[in-house]
């Protein structure tokens, strides 16, 4: 069966997504409280492996230690921990508290998982290559990077082949002047905007210094309110690409 996407919450006021293969489920950030991510997931729960999160920030991590509490294995990096340690009155239950490194792969279940650095202000902040056995299909999840270097390739060379990519298209840069000229973001908010989250052109980009050829779906992810638009950048990536684009 192909990945399967779902979407409870995205955007700065919290993120929350599934993908499930058929077989395993892995939860991809918690930035929304925990009852509405177990309500919302009821049905996947029991075959949820793991829950992923890129870093410490409340919009992507606020929920991790009532999860763990939950019963639900959490997989971030040690600056992660650190961060939803210091931004929350509880910590992830030890146990349920698996500390992940960029560069070093992981297997949950049919899921083989590649974290890679990402290019946040958080604590080691990182992003997800993700290979489903059952599917037989590789995932990329981005989100929170003002910045990607990465082409997909193995250490040998050979192309990895993308099939879905979840990518953050926060603002656009003409959205985010026209909210500076109204006096809507100040400036110091459009710097730290922009040396924090990945814009349209930047998905643009990266989009075409990548082969699109096995690129079944593009998910447009933590589009903000004030200066972005979902409709216009799901339009303009599909018309770039091709491909079938759901704008979060
Ligand atoms: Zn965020
Ligand atoms: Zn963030």
């Amino acid at each position: 069966m192909p990945i399967k996407v779902k979407c409870l919450a995205s955007g700065s006021t919290g993120n929350s997504y599934a993908i499930g293969d058929g077989e395993n489920v892995l939860l991809l950030e918690a930035g929304i409280i925990a009852r509405k991510i177990l309500s919302g997931y009821l049905d996947m729960l029991p075959r949820v492996k793991g829950l992923l999160i890129t870093h410490g920030h409340n919009d992507h991590a606020r929920s991790a230690p009532k999860l763990s509490d939950a019963g639900i294995d959490i997989y971030a990096t040690a600056g992660t921990f650190q961060e939803i340690f210091e931004r929350s009155e509880k910590p992830v239950r030890p146990y349920r508290a698996h500390t992940i490194l960029a560069g070093k792969p992981f297997r949950l279940g049919t899921w083989e998982i590649l974290p890679l650095e990402a290019q946040h202000d958080a604590y080691e902040p990182v992003c997800f290559l993700l290979h489903s056995s059952a599917a037989d299909e590789n995932l990329f999840f981005v989100t929170d990077s003002f910045y990607l270097r990465y082409r997909f390739e193995t250490p040998q060379g050979k192309k990895i082949p993308l099939n879905v990519i979840m990518v953050e298209c926060n603002y656009s840069k003409e959205a985010l002047n026209h909210s500076v000229a109204e006096g809507r973001v100040p400036e110091a908010m459009k710097r730290r905007i922009e040396q924090a989250h990945f814009s349209l052109e930047n998905v643009k980009d990266f989009l075409t210094a990548n082969d699109m050829s096995t690129v079944r779906h593009i998910y447009l992810i933590h589009i903000s309110r004030n200066n972005g638009d979902p409709e216009l950048f799901r339009r303009e990536i599909q018309r770039l690409t091709g491909k079938p684009v759901t704008a979060f």
